[in-house]
């Protein structure tokens, strides 16, 4: 069957038609982030009849947050977890396989400041490297100190010696949110944002389903499934805890803040790796979309929220650690956005320091038959997915069907799209985007002076990608609210008129979003 535009886009009203519709459903997977929009795909691409419900909007949470790398994690190398750096780096090359459009190699210079180093960041990376195996993505190489500093211009010189180049990936995270979304649906799963699983509902102490509400009409569903996965990121202790209030936490919850500065304060196309921050963390600066992304720090919290907010000292120790190594300094009147992000670490008795615990993924299975999966990375989402719809398959005694991702071209599969062009983030769907504009030339019209996002995006994201509200499109279909806070409030008006219209919205609703947001993204401005 040759798939048209009419039977793949992802829209809200058919989901509820679905929904309405459907008796009991194989697979319901609360979450939609990086985990469960992974475990949708991956149960989707089994011909399981699935539905995934997400709160607010697919990778709201920490899965719009992360440092954006698609690595085998050198710092976890030097810590000793060969397995998950083994796992990571075969899963890295999977992704940059299966989607092009949203992935690419990325450069990144150690700088050494002493002899010893070079060496021994070499080695370090050689071993990294070595690890890959066939699934290497580029040979690390020592550099002498004119290399680097043609590649790192800015870079603190005072004593330096030289350094190691090395590659890993780079991706959009919530694009590649959209793309899983749109994958898990061109496969026959059925997803919702703006969905909140407020209630589980059991017979004789078994799960059966759930009890649902849709955030936007307040609308109640009861439905059934014949398993549930818990996939709530740093939430999942709240869905334990609806299962059985008396449940032990799952999860240990560790803040990770990043700073986004103008391009012109770190030139060039090469990343910087801070190999020891003073708590013996790395730091990253990266280029993405036109401007530096440096982050991230890791601080153990007690308080899980859905907007968590960079603390002072958190924005402070990653100013100080950049100034060190960069000679164009930066302070806080330069940053254009500053982001948070909690990591779902699984827990363990150390609570203390949260940078030495495992960024590998655990699955639990509850008595009434819950699965719940936490922990992992991004890159590793594949591999998390599969493992939780194994488990959530044999729980619910669905036919034995081997798991098909690990080929599997996601959405929009575009290898020939160069990553950050134009359009790139949606692949093969530009060209729709492209014949809406030749169509009517005015949508070509950008949202905001410095940013290419234009109009036609915007009603693509409102009629395809199931953008709901402002903050959809100027924090995740778009990624203005991570890249320049301000811009983002100044397009709130803008983009509130062109969503009322395409929602047939009223005045009421503008102002409320427009509020809404603005109070929000305030946070971003650091
Ligand atoms: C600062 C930071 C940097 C990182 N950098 C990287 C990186 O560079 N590379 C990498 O590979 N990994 C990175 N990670 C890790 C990676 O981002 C996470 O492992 C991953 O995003 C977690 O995805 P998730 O789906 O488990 O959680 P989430 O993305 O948080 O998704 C859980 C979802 O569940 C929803 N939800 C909660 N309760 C309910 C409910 N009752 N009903 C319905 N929905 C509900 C939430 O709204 C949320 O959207 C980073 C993490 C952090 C914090």
């Amino acid at each position: 069957m040759t798939l048209t535009l009419q039977d793949i886009h992802l829209k809200r009203d058919t989901a509820i038609g679905k929904l309405k519709s459907e008796g009991e459903w194989d697979i319901l997977v609360i979450g939609g982030g990086a985990t469960g929009l992974g475990a949708a795909v991956d149960a989707s691409q089994r011909g399981f009849k699935v539905l995934l419900l997400e709160k607010n909007d697919f990778a709201k949470g920490t899965s719009s947050r992360s440092t954006k790398l698609v690595h085998g994690g050198v710092r976890y190398l030097a810590q000793g977890n060969i397995k998950l750096v083994v796992e990571a780096l075969r899963e890295r090359s999977f992704l940059l396989a299966n989607a092009p459009h949203l992935t690419r190699v990325q450069q990144f210079i150690i700088p050494a400041y002493s002899l010893f180093e070079k060496w021994f960041y070499g080695i370090g990376l050689f071993l990294y490297d070595l690890l890959a195996r066939r699934h290497s993505i580029g040979h690390p190489r020592v550099l002498g100190k004119k290399a680097v500093i043609k590649r790192l211009p800015t870079l603190n010189k005072q004593g330096l010696k030289g350094g190691v180049v090395y590659a890993d990936g780079q991706f959009d995270d919530a694009r590649l949110a959209m793309a899983l979304a749109r994958t898990a649906s061109d496969l026959g799963g059925t997803l919702l944002n703006h969905f909140n699983v407020t209630g589980l509902l059991k017979e004789n102490g078994k799960l059966i389903g759930v009890t649902a509400q849709d955030e936007l009409d307040k609308a109640v569903y009861h439905l059934k499934a014949k398993v549930v996965v818990n996939a709530t990121g740093v939430f999942v202790d709240s869905i334990l805890d609806l299962d059985d209030p008396t449940s032990t936490a799952a999860v240990m919850p560790s803040q990770g803040v990043h700073l986004v500065v103008g391009k012109h304060f770190f030139p060039g196309d090469t990343a910087l790796m801070i190999p020891k921050t003073k708590d013996g963390r790395v730091l990253f600066a990266l280029p993405w979309n036109n401007a530096v992304v440096i982050g991230t720090t890791d601080t153990p919290m007690d308080q899980i929220v859905e907007e968590p907010v960079a603390r002072d000292e958190e924005i402070d120790f990653i100013i100080a650690h950049f100034n060190a190594f960069n000679e164009k300094k930066i302070d806080r009147s330069d940053l254009v956005s500053v982001f948070a992000g909690l990591r779902p670490l699984v827990k363990t008795s150390n609570k203390s320091n949260t940078a030495l615990a495992s960024r590998d993924h655990t699955i639990l299975v509850s008595s009434s038959n819950l699965v719940t999966i936490t922990g992992g990375k991004w890159t590793t989402y594949r591999k998390m997915a599969k493992d939780a719809v194994n488990n959530a398959a044999f729980v619910a005694k669905l036919p034995v069907v081997k798991c098909g991702t690990r080929k599997l071209r996601l959405h929009g599969y575009a290898p020939l799209v160069k990553y950050g062009s134009p359009f790139s983030a949606y692949g093969t769907d530009a060209a729709w985007i492209k014949k809406m504009i030749s169509d009517a030339p005015g949508l070509a019209e950008r949202i905001h002076p410095a940013f290419d996002y234009c109009k036609a995006e915007l009603v693509w994201a409102v009629e395809n990608e199931m953008a709901m509200t402002i903050e959809d499109v100027l924090a995740r279909r778009s990624r203005m609210l991570f890249l320049d806070a301000r811009a983002a409030i100044g397009s709130a008006e803008l983009v509130a008129k062109m969503m009322a219209e395409l929602l047939q919205k009223d005045e009421a609703w503008k102002t409320d979003q427009v509020m809404r947001f603005c109070e929000m993204a305030e946070q971003y401005l650091g």
